[in-house]
């Protein structure tokens, strides 16, 4: 028996834009701000360019997407309308993806994770928590109490095409395919949470797996992918699954390699995941009969969360707002278009 749905129709992903304000170091420098959200579904990039005879000229790129956050909008505004109508989707029985996409240091972790920073006084909550929070409110209403259900998380990293816990010091996992084509990632951890304060002890503990053996928590999350999954199970059988996705930096593999072999060739990698990420989401809004979930890891292991007929997907792009950054913004954003 099919489910109610409140949209049955609307398959297509939402794509929702947010800029961050500008951060201590930016306006040290007096970087300018390029970036202006005229109307709440526009953005425009005003590109500093030069003539042939060098006169400079402003070039103004406008974009249109669900929705456009300017950099007063908080993460709690950005939720209500990007991965909150999603909640919903798994206590009826379905899958719902939300990914961050954006350039390394545009807010993709603030807005997903929260910020554990320790700046604001007390931590400001994120995607995964504001979801899980409203998980938790809705368990207790009488039509989903009744399916007596047990939420969990689990939280992972694909690094270099290959699966972390990050939830179990890092253990590396091993994917498999089932004869069903269907792919698992066999023995990631799920750990059953009764609140929020449950949630955020895991965000804590898994963003600090994340950043351990590194230099910098940049230069890995800038290409690596972290996929915070809340779980509803009832009796032990799946019910619903929202995957909450801190995609790998959408910075090109030319700027951020070195002159060492190894960044490089991972930055191609990572690359080539995004790319296949989009071409699969074109896929599926297009209604086209293939799409190369086969070629990333990433698209693999999402493939049964985009596809079903009871799935919901949504993208935050989040984007810097100065003008050394406009290049990359650009990149983003046109990238983002060709999903929608
Ligand atoms: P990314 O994960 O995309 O690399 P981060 O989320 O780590 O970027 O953000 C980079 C820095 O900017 C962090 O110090 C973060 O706290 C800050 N920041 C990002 N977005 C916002 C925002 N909307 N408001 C305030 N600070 C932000
Ligand atoms: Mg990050």
């Amino acid at each position: 028996p099919k489910k109610k749905r409140a949209q049955v129709e609307d398959h297509r992903i939402s794509v929702s834009v947010r800029k961050r304000p500008f951060n201590d170091k930016e306006l040290k420098v007096k970087d300018i701000d390029v970036i202006t959200i005229p109307s709440k579904d526009v953005v425009m990039v005003h590109e500093s360019k030069q003539k042939v005879d060098r006169t400079p000229f402003i070039k103004n790129h406008t974009f249109r997407f669900d929705r456009a956050f300017d950099d007063s909008a908080t993460n709690e505004m950005v939720y209500r309308s990007t991965a909150r109508p999603l909640v919903e989707t798994i206590f009826e029985g379905g899958m719902a993806t939300c990914f961050a996409y954006g350039q390394t240091g545009s807010g993709k972790t603030h807005t997903m994770a929260g910020d554990f920073s320790g700046k604001n006084q007390d931590c400001s909550k994120g995607i995964y928590a504001l979801a899980a929070e409203d998980v938790f409110l809705m368990l207790k209403e009488p039509e989903y109490k009744k399916l007596d259900l047990q939420v969990y998380a689990a939280f992972s990293e694909i690094y270099n095409e290959k699966v972390f816990d990050l939830l179990n010091q890092k253990a590396k996992l091993s994917v498999l395919d089932d004869g069903k084509k269907q792919t698992h990632v066999v023995g990631l951890q799920e750990r059953e949470v009764k609140c929020t304060e449950d949630i955020l002890k895991l965000i804590r503990m898994g963003n600090s797996c994340r950043a351990t053996g590194q230099n910098a928590v940049n230069a890995h999350s800038s290409r690596s992918h972290a996929i915070f999954d809340i779980i509803l199970r009832s009796k032990g059988k799946l019910h619903g699954k929202f995957s909450l996705i801190d995609l790998a930096g959408s910075e090109r593999a030319a700027d951020t390699c070195t002159t060492n072999g190894q960044t490089q060739k991972e930055g191609v990698k990572i690359n080539e995941s995004l790319l296949t990420l989009k071409e699969c989401i074109r896929a599926l809004n297009l209604k086209a009969p293939h799409a190369p979930f086969r070629d990333s890891l990433l698209t693999r292991i999402l493939k049964n969360s985009l596809v079903g007929e009871n799935s919901r997907t949504c993208m935050i792009v989040t984007i810097s707002p100065g003008m050394a950054s406009s290049q990359s913004t650009l990149d983003t954003l046109r990238f983002a278009d060709r999903v929608k």
